[in-house]
């Protein structure tokens, strides 16, 4: 037998914009697929419709631009490149659906690659990082050395994606959709946005994340922050990071959120960390510079326990307070410590102050430990200083 594609000829937009896969995956295409996999030069392809399905191809258009070659009784799957490879977004949106449909089935011998239609040129970091993650995930690239110049190399460990991330994300780092941190257990911790152009990468960087974590034997979590309907990944991501295993996903809503306060305790609210992570970026503290994530903690500059006892508000205002991301500040164990005990604070204009009275060697060590002593006035907003007069009691 030689090799035989099937290939699923209508896209999405078929019926508006009248251009068919084929356009696209032309039957030369198809031969150096061919050869790159095989080694052969002859093979036969059939382009099929909506209606045609088999063990393979779902009955529908042709998800996640995807071709597949069966060869000695392995199934190749091979997923395509747009002609154009465009921004941030759109060059990735197919791949987790290819690899959705790869996952699923239960055939067992099968492989995955991917296929780069044009040579692009250099690929933007943050191109290279979506390639890294799907090298990690599995896919093998079939001309990614012609393309774009080099050879994809997956992530080695979590660390190693974290860091990857870091790099493509750059300053700009209250802007992303996705926080990536650990959490004090040392699990990694995925925040974010999850539906929207966000869902293609989140759902990749979770699959990377189970490949790795099953590695290095460790665990992720991915807290899924609602809005209205469009909430959390979609099904068939969610079922296929639930079998590969290792992250845990994680939702939110407001309606958890209200119950979660009203019980009680300490509010280690996915949503209060998003908040923190949208105005401050990556964890770092406040006022020593320290990175280390498992040490960082979201810290209340008006404390939760205060707000609960304020008798003139209504539950739904309370509520709102200890979410609000202008009421916190990123800081390590010892200064969140520190500030909840009151042996430091910050007076209304964002000084920080240690409290006098205390003995001669905590001041010593205070001091030590201590390289900010005033907030930057960026962050010194008007609803930030609100809630610092709020704790201070200077209302
Ligand atoms: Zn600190």
């Amino acid at each position: 037998m030689i090799p035989h594609f099937v290939i699923k000829n209508p896209m999405n937009k078929t019926r508006a914009t009248g251009k068919v896969f084929a356009d696209e995956v032309t039957p030369e295409v198809l031969a150096d697929v061919c050869l790159r996999i095989t080694g052969q030069t002859d093979f036969t392809y059939e382009y099929v419709g909506n209606d045609y399905e088999d063990e393979f191809v779902p009955k529908s258009y042709n998800r996640g631009r995807t071709a597949v070659m069966l060869y000695q009784g392995t199934a190749a799957y091979v997923s395509f490149s747009e002609r154009q490879i465009g921004g941030r977004n759109s060059s990735v949106q197919s791949v987790p659906t290819a690899f959705n449909r790869f996952q699923m089935n239960p055939y067992p011998q099968k492989r995955l690659y991917y296929y780069f239609l044009s040579a692009a040129g250099a690929a933007t970091a943050y191109q290279m990082f979506i390639y890294r993650l799907m090298r990690t995930v599995g896919f093998a690239f079939l001309n990614d050395q012609e393309t774009i110049g080099t050879t994809i190399q997956p992530f080695i460990s979590a660390e190693d994606l974290m860091s990857g991330r870091k790099l493509n994300t750059g300053k700009n780092q209250s802007n992303n959709p996705t926080y990536l941190t650990k959490g004090s257990d040392g699990a990694v911790e995925v925040y974010g946005k999850t539906f929207g152009a966000n869902k293609y990468e989140t759902s990749l960087l979770c699959c990377a994340l189970s490949v790795l974590c099953r590695a290095s034997g460790t665990e992720a979590r991915l807290y899924q922050v609602a809005e209205g309907d469009l909430a959390v990944l979609p099904a068939a991501s969610q079922e296929v990071i639930r079998r590969m295993g290792r992250v845990q996903l994680i939702r939110t809503d407001m309606k958890l959120e209200r119950a979660q306060f009203e019980k009680g305790g300490s509010l280690r609210s996915p949503r209060y960390m998003l908040n923190l992570f949208s105005k401050f970026g990556d964890k770092r503290c406040a006022l020593c510079g320290c990175q280390v994530p498992e040490l960082i903690q979201g810290a209340h500059v008006w404390p939760v326990s205060a707000i609960k006892k304020e008798p003139a508000l209504t539950q739904e205002k309370r509520l709102a307070y200890a979410l609000d991301g202008e009421n916190g500040l990123w800081l390590c164990q010892n200064h969140h410590t520190l500030f909840d005990m009151k042996l430091i604070g910050i007076d209304d204009s964002g000084q920080v102050q240690i409290r006098p009275d205390l003995d001669p060697s905590s001041q010593a060590y205070i001091q030590e430990i201590t390289t900010c002593w005033a907030l930057p006035s960026k962050w010194l907003t008007g609803r930030f200083l609100w809630y610092l007069r709020q704790r201070n009691g200077t209302v």
